[in-house]
């Protein structure tokens, strides 16, 4: 059984929405190695630590003495040494994710001093436009990628689509709201699937984020429209999207990138 120590601190938790964090963890005693923006680190507790109440009873519970580990994006810029960020939505059948939840400010837990992943822009030229997709918590590596860059002269135009259930599912966005009006290149669409439940009408777009790539959004808002000679397209979060989408970009002339066959989509599917 793999034995693991407490080796960093959660150094800071929002709770953004029922269930929905944004969470700060920082070594204890060594130093987080460099990494790249899109990357994941791995976080762990033990079985023995309390689950949300929200959560569903564990059935059969996990042996107290497991280690239980899972990957998470990194959110936070790859020139912040001091601490990683993650964006963290509790599972409620899940195992480590309603044990994640549960920690407070202070508490200790277990992070992974290896930090690795292949969803970066390392194959993307420079001066390609860049459409970073993300259903829910699918936004954190362009959380990193975009603070990372945030001082950087960009020439080419990026646009972030972020979807949601609700408004108030939307993390980040007065963040990104900030950054559209700092970066004149940078496209922001925020789009919900359940308009319906707001408190105040919901003026921007509706649906899933494929829709908004279907309405040609992006065209309207860039004044061209993306092609696979001038686009990357990353994808992040749920896997029925990923398919659905890679499937409407293929359809356009998009290809799936592979470091052996080079093409214009990346993805990250989070399980
Ligand atoms: C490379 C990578 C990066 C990831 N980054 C993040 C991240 O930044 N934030 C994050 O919250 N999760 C992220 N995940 C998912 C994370 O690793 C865990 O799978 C998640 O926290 C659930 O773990 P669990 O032990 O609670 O649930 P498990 O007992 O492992 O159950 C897994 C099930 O939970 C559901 N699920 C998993 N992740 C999500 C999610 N994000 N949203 C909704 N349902 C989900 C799926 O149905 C999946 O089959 C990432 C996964 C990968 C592979």
């Amino acid at each position: 059984m793999v034995q693991l120590e407490r080796n960093a601190v959660l150094t800071q938790k929002v709770e953004v929405a029922p269930g929905l964090f944004i969470m700060r963890v920082a070594p204890v005693g060594w130093q987080l190695p460099p990494f790249k923006p899109g990357q994941f680190a791995v976080l762990g507790l033990p079985a023995s630590s309390p689950r949300h109440p929200l959560c569903d009873l564990e059935e059969p519970p996990e042996k107290p003495d497991t280690w239980l580990r899972r990957s998470y994006s990194i959110a936070s810029s790859s020139r912040e040494g001091e601490f990683i960020e993650v964006y963290l939505t509790v599972v409620r059948s899940g195992t480590l994710s309603p044990r994640l939840a549960m920690l407070e400010v202070g508490e200790r837990l277990w992070l992974g001093a290896r930090i690795s992943g292949l969803f970066t822009f390392d194959e993307v030229p420079k001066t390609t436009d860049l459409v970073m997709i993300a259903t829910g918590t699918g936004l954190a590596p362009y959380m990193s990628m975009l603070r990372t860059t945030l001082d950087e002269r960009d020439e080419r135009h990026l646009a972030v689509v972020h979807g949601a259930r609700h408004s108030w599912d939307l993390g980040y966005r007065g963040e990104l709201l900030t950054m559209e009006r700092l970066r004149p290149k940078l496209t922001y669409v925020p789009v919900i699937s359940r308009p319906a439940e707001e408190p105040v009408p919901w003026t921007g777009e509706v649906g899933y984020v494929q829709d908004v790539w279907r309405r040609r959004v992006i065209d309207a808002r860039w004044g061209h429209r993306p092609t696979p000679s001038s686009t990357h397209v990353f994808l992040c979060g749920h896997p029925e999207m990923i398919d659905a989408t890679v499937r409407i970009l293929e359809g356009e002339g998009f290809r799936e990138h592979t470091r052996l066959v080079p093409g214009e989509i990346h993805y990250e599917k989070y399980w």
